[in-house]
C-alpha cells in the first residue's frame, strides 16, 4: 500500500529508494519488523465468523460522479478525488468512526501469474487494487497512522476477463499520459465514481475478510483495519497490459510491486459473509438462488432488490 507519498509527514515522506521488500525490516526497522505486518495470505478454513454479525460497510458517496486525478508515483498509478471525499462505516469498522477516502492505487505483475499483495488460500491475483481511508477522529493522516485504527484500506482482486471493463477505459486511456512521468498528475477526461472502480456493490460492501495488518510499503505502520473483499472485479488482457507498460524513473517498466505475504503471527482473519436469504423460494420455488463465488452475491443483491421493489 503506497500511502506515504501523499503524505506531508517528512519523516514519512522519505524515498523507499528501490530496495527490496526483504531489505525493508533493516532499513525501515520501527514498523516493518513488526509482527501484525501486511499483507497475507488469507486461509479460509482458518478464518473466523464472529458470534455477532457486523453487518455490511456502509459506502457513502461511491455513487457520486467526482473529478479524479492520476499520478505515476514511479511505483504505482494513484488516483486521488478533488471535492467532497467519499467515506466509509459501519461493518467490521469501529461503531461510529467514519473513514474519508485519501486515495486509490494498485498492484499488479508483469505476467497474470502473480500481482496481488493478498493471496487467499496461496492463490495469487494479477492485481489488487487498494481504497485508502483515514479515520477522520484523528483529524490527519499523519496523526492516524499512529493508531492501531487510524486507516482503512479495502482490497479488491482482479481476474482476468476476455471483455474490456468499460469502467477502466476512462482510467488506461490516461496512462499514456502519464507513462513515465513521475510525480506529473493528469486530470481523467471524464468524471470517475469510486462505484466505476469496484465490482456492483450498491451502496455496501457485504462479503468480506478482515484483520489488523499494516501500509505494505515502508514505514509499514500498523495503523490499518484491513478488508479483503470476496467479489472480484473483472479486466481484460490488454488494459492489464496498459499497467504494465507504465514506466519508472529509470524507464523500466513498473511490475511486480507487491510485498510477499507477511506471518499471521497469531493474529485471526475474519469472514463476514452476507447472510442466504430466502429470496430464492419467492421467485423459483423449487430451487434456492444461492449459487456460490462472485456471481452468486451478485445474483442474490439482483433478487434481493426485485424483491424488495415487488
Ligand atoms: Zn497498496
Amino acid at each position: 500500500m503506497f500511502v506515504i507519498l501523499l503524505l506531508p509527514v517528512a519523516s514519512l515522506a522519505a524515498p523507499t529508494g528501490d530496495s527490496h521488500p526483504n531489505d525493508w525490516p533493516i532499513l525501515f526497522p520501527d514498523y516493518c519488523s513488526g509482527s501484525a505486518q501486511s499483507p497475507i495470505d488469507i486461509e479460509t478454513s482458518k478464518t473466523v465468523t464472529p458470534s455477532s454479525d457486523p453487518g455490511p460497510i456502509t459506502l457513502t458517496g461511491y455513487d457520486v460522479e467526482m473529478t479524479a486525478k492520476i499520478v505515476n508515483t514511479g511505483h504505482t498509478a494513484k488516483m486521488t478525488l478533488e471535492g467532497t471525499q467519499p467515506t466509509i462505516s459501519g461493518g467490521r469498522l469501529p461503531a461510529g468512526d467514519t473513514f474519508e477516502f485519501a486515495q486509490l492505487h494498485w498492484h499488479w505483475g508483469s505476467e497474470d501469474s502473480h500481482g496481488s499483495e493478498h493471496t487467499i488460500d496461496a492463490k495469487i491475483y494479477p492485481m489488487e487494487v487498494h481504497l485508502v481511508h483515514w479515520n477522520k477522529k484523528y483529524g490527519t493522516i499523519g496523526e492516524a497512522l499512529k493508531h492501531t485504527d487510524g486507516l482503512a484500506v479495502i482490497g479488491f482482486m482482479y481476474e482476468v476477463s476476455v471483455f474490456v471493463n468499460a469502467e477502466y477505459q476512462n482510467i488506461v486511456d490516461s496512462f499514456s499520459k502519464i507513462g513515465n512521468n513521475r510525480g506529473e498528475k493528469e486530470k481523467l477526461g471524464k468524471t470517475v465514481k469510486l462505484n466505476d472502480i469496484v465490482p456492483p456493490m450498491f451502496g455496501s460492501l457485504d462479503a468480506y475478510y478482515y484483520y489488523q495488518g499494516s501500509l505494505t510499503t515502508p514505514t509499514c505502520n500498523e495503523a490499518v483495519l484491513w478488508t479483503v473483499a470476496l467479489n472480484t472485479i473483472p479486466i481484460s488482457m490488454d488494459q492489464l497490459k496498459q499497467f504494465r507498460d507504465l514506466q519508472n524513473d529509470a524507464g523500466a517498466g513498473i511490475v511486480d510491486n507487491f510485498r510477499p505475504v507477511q506471518p499471521l503471527n497469531g493474529r485471526l482473519v475474519y469472514v463476514r459473509r452476507e447472510p442466504v436469504l430466502d429470496v430464492g423460494t419467492r421467485l423459483t420455488p423449487n430451487r434456492r438462488v444461492v449459487a456460490p463465488g462472485p456471481l452468486g452475491h451478485i445474483r442474490r443483491k439482483i433478487h434481493r432488490i426485485i424483491n424488495f421493489l415487488g
